[in-house]
């Protein structure tokens, strides 16, 4: 079973924009919204040590993908090699997906009321074509394929070029989208484009973090006020009330 997965080369993009345009077109994305998009870090840093990066993403079709435990329809579903999609039969606009997903990925379409992102174009790959950002980057900094693939461009420029993964400690969740950069560049990243926490507090959550501790606040405040009233009776010498 195929696992897909992208690298982009941050080396080689221009900052041109033209994965973000070739996108909208192909999906006839609204106005305001994307499945892809181009963050222009600016200059960063102090002359003479200056640096800047286009940061391109999308979304990573992670290998837990947030998104997919808090759908309540079951639209949000991730396919065998990987790819997490939408049925936008099954989707209610909720938005739960939306907050869930750490790196922004998905918005809901004001036309249709669904929430849409990317989908590494499966359409496309099923016609036998590349995605459509891919196809179009005249800079040649995005790679799609097949990382079960040896011989894959991908396999090679994650298991031998060592690309890299943007996550950190709100979000280490198998992204399949990988990064080829320089130092500087990785650190850029780091700083400005890594994945945020969830927005979302989900039953799991709700219960490590709000239920959990107070169930046990009571326990120990009940346990303290006890053993407070029976130390004050044998304080007066009186016998300890067994009820
Ligand atoms: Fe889901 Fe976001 Fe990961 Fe895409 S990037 S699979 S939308 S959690
Ligand atoms: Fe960068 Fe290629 Fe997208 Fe242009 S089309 S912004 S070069 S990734």
């Amino acid at each position: 079973m195929a696992r897909y997965a992208m690298v982009i080369d941050l080396r080689k993009c221009v900052g041109c924009d033209g994965c973000t345009v070739a996108c909208r077109t192909e999906w006839d994305v609204p106005i305001g919204h994307s499945r892809t998009w181009v963050n222009h870090s600016g200059a960063i840093g102090e002359f003479p040590n200056v640096y800047s990066t286009n940061f391109v993403a999308q979304c990573n079709h992670c290998d837990e993908p947030a998104c997919v435990p808090p759908c309540p329809t079951g639209a949000t579903f991730q396919e065998k090699n990987g790819i997490v999609r939408v049925n936008t039969d099954l989707c209610i606009g909720c938005g739960y997906c939306v907050e869930a997903c750490p790196y922004d990925a998905r918005y809901i379409n004001p036309i249709t009321n669904k929430v849409d992102k990317c989908d590494f174009c499966i359409e496309r790959l099923q016609e036998g074509l590349q995605p459509a950002c891919v196809t179009t980057c005249t800079a040649n900094a995005k790679f799609f394929g097949d990382l079960e693939d040896r011989n894959s461009i991908v396999y090679k420029k994650v298991f031998e070029e060592g690309a890299w993964r943007n996550e950190n400690e709100n979000a280490a969740i198998g992204p399949n989208v990988y990064y080829l950069g320089t130092k500087n560049q990785l650190e850029i990243v780091k700083a400005k484009y890594g994945p945020r926490k969830s927005r979302l507090v989900t039953p799991s959550q709700m219960w490590k973090d709000i239920i959990k501790p107070f169930i046990l606040g009571m326990v120990g405040v009940t346990f303290i006020g006890q053993a407070i009233a029976f130390f004050n009776q044998l304080r007066k010498g009186e016998e300890p009330i067994d009820d």
